[in-house]
């Protein structure tokens, strides 16, 4: 229960359109909040992480950059701690906390991270496509990593050496 600020009518929680400012740009989001029958619109504790989130996935959206639910999902794949993903990636464990809850990664640490997925994509393939004795694997990747750069082609003659095709 929340009462609004402007009138003291109790607010419903549900989810808000808010509109502001992210990196200099603006951006509509829809997010978890209190709305007040007289218009006025606000987050209360944990959903102020949420509207963080909402506002940087907004961003990331825009730019191509993986999501707050896309780094998890890559740490949740490989089934790391922050410290051991940080460790994956050759940065520190703040830094991946500060994404969690955020902030927006730079385009080369988008980068790396992607590189680094799609190796572990690759060598998961790899091993499937051995086991199976089948010479064309398509990764398992999540949508982002969608393209035919991303269709691994293994000689029939030669499992174990595997070698992306390059398009
Ligand atoms: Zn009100």
């Amino acid at each position: 229960m929340a009462e609004c600020w402007e009138c003291g009518r109790i607010m419903t929680r549900q989810n808000v359109e808010f509109t502001g400012k992210f990196k200099d740009e603006d951006f509509t989001v829809s997010t978890e909040g209190y709305l007040c029958e007289c218009g006025y619109k606000t987050v209360q504790g944990d959903q102020t992480d949420g509207l963080n989130i909402a506002f940087a996935d907004a961003y990331r959206t825009k730019y191509s950059l993986f999501t707050t639910s896309e780094l998890l999902g890559f740490r949740k794949e490989l089934n790391l701690s922050q410290q051991k993903f940080a460790d994956f990636l050759g940065t520190n464990v703040q830094t991946i906390k500060k994404w969690e809850h955020g902030c927006v990664q730079d385009k080369s640490m988008n980068e790396l991270i992607r590189l680094k997925m799609k190796e572990y994509y690759e060598n998961i393939n790899s091993g499937l496509s051995e086991q199976a004795g089948i010479n064309k694997v398509f990764l398992m990747c999540p949508q982002k990593f969608e393209s035919s750069n991303f269709i691994v082609n293994y000689p029939s003659s030669d499992l174990n050496q595997s070698s992306l095709a390059s398009g």
